[in-house]
């Protein structure tokens, strides 16, 4: 079923909430965009623009690593002023309220972390922008201190003090290796759900595409709330081309807002 308005919506997605025990969201740039937190993938967005930086060309050139902190310290402002959206907060009072175990998202902004899910029980496909690691010991640095080193040594990018190895944005790059871990987490909370919600993507970039029908496939009901339709719309028991704050909001619990 196709919701007509935002409030059949609601009223829908409100019967199948109550219905379910488990419920796991999917979610994409949609759930972050009233965030300021751009599309890079959409027609228009940064990556249509400007070709994004492969993971071997990170590798190969300290040009390439100088670069590609550059342009994260042009995004600071984005990121780092970014608060947790109405799908955000929902999400977030669902978990408190012991009906939503995790979420899996292909966001890099930390906003669910931010929304009070803990970190352990968010599954990034993707990443996570908001620090950075090294590559080869995996050691931990926040931003302000790798922008510190970055601009004193006249913006070029910093190796690591522990082991020389270069020092990324712990965000999975075009080129570079999925996290097993990560998906591996996404596919035991997939199985683990009764009620998939699919929130803000347009489920096509693998591995996102394969998420909502392994969750159907497993018995799951299927919500699909995303401003265009997707390849999986005929197959979801809901789905809703609303805006996603609208429709999430009334699912937050005053206390969190
Ligand atoms: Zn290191």
């Amino acid at each position: 079923m196709i919701a007509r308005d935002v409030n059949t919506a609601i009223d829908r997605l409100r019967a199948l909430v109550d219905e379910a025990s488990v419920i796991v969201p999917f979610t994409g740039a949609g759930i972050s965009t009233e965030c300021g937190i751009p599309d890079f993938r959409s027609p228009g967005g940064i990556w249509s623009r400007m070709r994004p930086i492969d993971f071997s060309d990170f590798i190969a050139s300290q040009e390439a690593r100088d670069e590609s902190w550059r342009r994260r310290f042009a995004m600071e402002e984005q990121f780092g002023g970014a608060k947790p959206g109405r799908g955000h907060r929902a999400l977030a009072s669902l978990y408190r309220a012991g009906k939503l175990p995790g979420v899996v998202t292909q966001n890099i902004d930390n906003l669910h972390q931010a929304s009070g899910i803990s970190a352990e029980h968010v599954v990034e496909l993707h990443g996570n922008t908001t620090y950075a690691s090294c590559l080869d010991c995996a050691a931990r640095y926040e931003l302000p201190w790798v922008r510190e080193r970055y601009l004193a040594a006249g913006a070029r990018a910093p190796a690591c003090p522990e082991c020389d190895g270069y020092i990324k944005t712990a965000t999975v790059s075009f080129g570079q290796a999925m996290p097993q871990e990560a998906m591996r987490g996404a596919e035991e909370l997939t199985l683990s759900a009764d009620l998939f919600i699919a929130i803000g993507s347009s489920l096509v970039v693998w591995p996102a595409a394969g998420f909502p029908l392994m969750a159907k496939r497993n018995g799951a009901r299927l919500v699909i709330i995303n401003r265009d339709p997707t390849e999986f719309d005929d197959v979801a028991d809901l789905v809703v081309r609303h805006d996603i704050g609208a429709v999430l909001d009334p699912f937050a619990t005053r206390a969190d807002a």
